[in-house]
């Protein structure tokens, strides 16, 4: 006899621990397969908690090696990270947040069974771990089975000197150069870690700038402070291949003014994006509707066969590209679990998503880029406001980037906000409030910034955006 549940959620990521825990709430009985040996997905794993405790490392390396300025006394003895503790701190922080979703699963009677899912159709989940076991759904499944590193044509992964962020994570010394292949967050985030810790660093990105998805002013910017710390950039040009040699990698590229160049470095970081992970699950055999890989789901993610969902990194609308982040997986997350529940939901709307990305100096955008809003026809104005000029930025020696607004010329809606520099990524929550409550930039203005605060900037480019900041 199979083992029953309302939902079976396949995948413990941020996507399918999320719904897990919304649909255990709404009191449908629920349980998650998940074949690592803890929860909470690439996320708690391999993703963004690493990434973020290694950028917190860099950041406090950052405070002391000003520390003269600081007029905080270090003595004479040389200011260095120390790998092995950095690793250590890293998996305190990811063991207890993976314990956390654990103690929720607990706390909301959510069986975790252990092993590797496969649909079997009309509700059934088989999970190998040892033994095989069967589970049903009565209601629905819901698949959030993620991403996994992809390379490019050509370029072989090793995990040894070609690697990719699941391995540049856990290094366990600092290299001494390392080319860093695509400039998305992933790229530019490792770049600011190494960098930091002292590595040569060389980003290679295809395009003609850094971050391509964010406003060009911000690819501009970043790319400025880049050079400044000694990060070794070249956009436009293309990785045509790289073989290990020693202790090494040799990586070959064609620059944009088409010369052929190698590059030797301790390690190759392919950062060019992620993949659906769909392998051993049985997606097509039970009909799912694949596309490129991607499980094609409607926009409140019901599959082609009724009775089975997805979300997360695994999906897909068709065009355009679903956005593979976090955030954006727990509320789609949120959103099948309510709707399986019962309840009345609407679509996300995808131009409200905020990005986050945790470079040095930070990036958070939300809505339009200023070239988006001019393709779709719309006639906009924007403003800008240097971080800079105000005394937050001063005191914390925070002082490079800015905030910029795109915002509709007839109707004064905001339609987009880029920003970069310090608490950028904080900063952005106030930003999607925005979008999401309809603001106008006279809404912005007459909203009362606390003083002294980074924020400040937000008002101050609103202010810009109507023709006159105040502090500049
Ligand atoms: C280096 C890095 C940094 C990132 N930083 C950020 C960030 O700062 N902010 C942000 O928003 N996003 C970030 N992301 C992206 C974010 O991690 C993903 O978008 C998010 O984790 C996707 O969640 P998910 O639930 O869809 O899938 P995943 O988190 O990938 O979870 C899928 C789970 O399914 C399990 N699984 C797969 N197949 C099966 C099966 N057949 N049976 C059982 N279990 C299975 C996997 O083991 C995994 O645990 C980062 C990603 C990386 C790689």
């Amino acid at each position: 006899m199979p083992n029953e549940y309302d939902l079976v959620v396949v995948g413990a990521g941020t996507g399918g621990y999320v719904a897990a825990i919304r649909a255990a709430q709404l009191g449908l009985k629920v349980a998650v397969v998940e074949k690592q040996k803890a929860l909470g997905g690439t996320c708690l794993l391999w993703g963004c908690i690493p990434t973020k405790a290694l950028l917190e490392h860099a950041h406090a390396l950052k405070i002391v090696q000003h520390s003269k300025e600081w007029g905080i006394s270090i003595g004479q003895s040389a200011v260095a990270i120390d790998m092995s503790r950095v690793q250590e701190r890293k998996d305190r922080i990811v063991g207890g947040l993976t314990k956390g979703v654990e103690f929720l699963f607990k706390k909301n009677k959510i069986d975790w069974i252990k092993g590797t899912a496969r649909l079997t159709g009309q509700g059934g989940v088989e999970v190998f771990e040892g033994d095989v076991q069967t589970l049903a759904a009565r209601k629905e499944i819901i698949v959030a089975t993620g991403s996994a590193p992809r390379s490019v044509p050509g370029i072989a992964i090793d995990r040894t000197r070609i690697i990719t962020s699941d391995e540049a994570i856990h290094l366990k010394q600092v290299p001494k150069s390392i080319v860093i292949l695509g400039s998305g967050a992933v790229g530019v985030e490792f770049a600011s870690i190494f960098r930091r810790f002292g590595s040569e660093v060389t980003v290679v990105e295809l395009l003609p700038r850094l971050v391509p998805v964010e406003d060009e002013a911000v690819s501009a910017e970043l790319e400025k402070s880049f050079r400044k710390q000694g990060i070794k950039i070249h956009t436009g040009a293309k990785v045509t291949g790289a073989t290990v040699s020693g202790a090494g990698v040799d990586v070959s590229a064609q620059l944009a003014d088409g010369t052929a160049t190698t590059i030797n470095a301790e390690y190759l970081l392919v950062a060019t994006g992620r993949g659906p992970v769909t392998t051993g699950l049985n997606a097509e055999g039970v009909g799912l509707q694949i596309e490129k890989g991607y499980i094609k789901v409607d926009e409140l993610f019901r599959t082609s066969v009724p009775g089975i969902s997805a979300i997360g990194d695994v999906i897909t609308f068709g065009t355009p590209g679903h956005p593979q982040l976090a955030h954006v997986s727990s509320a789609e997350g949120i959103i099948a679990a309510e709707r399986i529940a019962g309840q009345h939901v609407r679509p996300i709307n995808y131009d409200h998503v905020p990005g986050c990305t945790y470079c040095d100096p930070e990036i958070g955008s939300v809505g339009l880029t200023e070239r988006e809003a001019k393709e779709r026809g719309l006639d906009v104005r924007v403003g800008m406001f240097p971080f800079g000029v105000l005394g937050r930025a001063k005191m914390s020696g925070e002082t490079e980037g800015f905030v910029k607004i795109v915002a509709d010329k007839a109707s004064d809606d905001v339609l987009g906000f880029h920003m970069i520099g310090s608490r950028s990524t904080e900063l952005v929550a106030e930003a999607t409030l925005a979008l999401r409550l309809q603001s106008t930039v006279e809404d912005l203005i007459r909203t009362i910034h606390a003083h002294p605060t980074m924020a400040e900037a937000v008002a101050e480019a609103a202010h810009a955006t109507h023709g006159a900041a105040l502090h500049s």
